[in-house]
């Protein structure tokens, strides 16, 4: 018998999440309170994920973590069809969304409520919801003009 017929959907999925650090504990603390929070360099202010001991732009040890608007913009996408990981056998063929946010930083996603056609560079709002575990996951949602607007 395989370890991976005795495990749920969510086990699987559960074992591909990052382990909670000191290093990464704000971020998820963050999502937990459906906040996207960032280091924020305080040399020269930029932001960067994921986290890092120093700022990749000017190599500053010194940083504050930031809760951001959470908007970016669809910078590119895929349909994954290969099943490299059975956690998303019942979710595949899934799609993985390249965030850049309003900050800077690209992210890696997905989208919730996927619209029947992508663009590139629409726009699209951080949303926080659990994966197959409770623990809340980063996700994106294209952003509809208002129509009352
Ligand atoms: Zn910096």
């Amino acid at each position: 018998m395989s370890i991976e017929s005795t495990e749920s959907t969510a086990e699987r999925y559960e074992r591909l999440l990052p382990e909670i650090t000191p290093e990464n504990k704000p971020y998820w603390d963050g999502l937990a309170q459906n906040e996207l929070r960032l280091q924020c360099c305080d040399e020269c202010g930029e932001y960067r994920f994921p986290e890092s001991e120093v700022c990749p732009r000017c190599l500053s040890a010194s940083f504050s973590w930031r809760a951001v608007s959470g908007k970016g913009r669809l910078w590119s996408w895929i349909r994954m069809h290969q099943r490299y990981l059975s956690a998303f056998d019942e979710v595949s063929p899934y799609l993985v969304a390249y965030v850049k946010l309003d900050e800077g930083p690209p992210v890696i996603s997905t989208l919730v409520d996927e619209p029947d056609e992508l663009a590139f560079d629409v726009p699209v709002r951080a949303v926080f919801q659990p994966g197959f575990s409770e623990r809340p996951i980063l996700k994106f949602a294209v952003e509809h003009p208002d129509p009352a607007a």
